[in-house]
């Protein structure tokens, strides 16, 4: 078990938009990356991981969502219907903080696990908020982005008030 070191807001690896990894099975190195992606997010309990939240610009995420685990490479998603839900989001990037955000219920997404199988599905709830969190990463958005003005004043004031910030 290998737990990666978690990239913190401020860091300019979490503004950058990441790579993507084309064919898996001709980098070797990418079942042991997110074996350790799943490790870190599992140490740190979240639901969801992405690439950039451990330094590395490349297009992957790992999730797992009421026990709905796995990855994606070069993940894509489109919303299925226009239900929207809002819940209180956090992202292990920047402990402590969060507020609600506005998703998409219901997504389809679209890429690949690491031996090369097409993922291509529909989920919803949960499931369908980390996707659109984890792929926000993956474009360099952070989860306040997404928030309304005032909520994500509120959320900018608890970040430079937290103690990891101020390090
Ligand atoms: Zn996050």
């Amino acid at each position: 078990m290998t737990v990666l070191d978690i990239r913190l807001f401020g860091d300019p690896v979490l503004r950058t938009v990441a790579d993507p990894v084309g064919d898996p099975t001709g980098d070797d190195t990418l079942p042991t990356l997110i074996d350790d992606m799943l490790d870190t997010m599992d140490s740190a309990g979240g639901v969801g991981l992405a690439a950039n939240q451990v330094g590395l610009t490349r297009r992957i995420f790992v999730y797992d969502c009421d026990g709905d685990r796995g990855h994606v490479i070069d993940p894509v998603w489109s919303a299925v219907g226009e239900d929207e839900q809002t819940a209180r989001e956090g992202c292990l990037s920047v402990p402590e903080a969060g507020g609600p955000v506005t998703r998409f219920e219901r997504v389809r997404l679209t890429g690949s696990t690491v031996d090369g199988t097409a993922v291509d599905r529909e989920v919803d709830g949960l499931m369908a908020r980390c996707v659109q969190h984890e792929t926000d990463h993956l474009d360099g958005v952070m989860f306040f982005q997404r928030m309304e003005p005032a909520e994500r004043r509120a959320v900018m004031g608890e970040i430079r008030g937290s103690e990891w910030f101020n390090r």
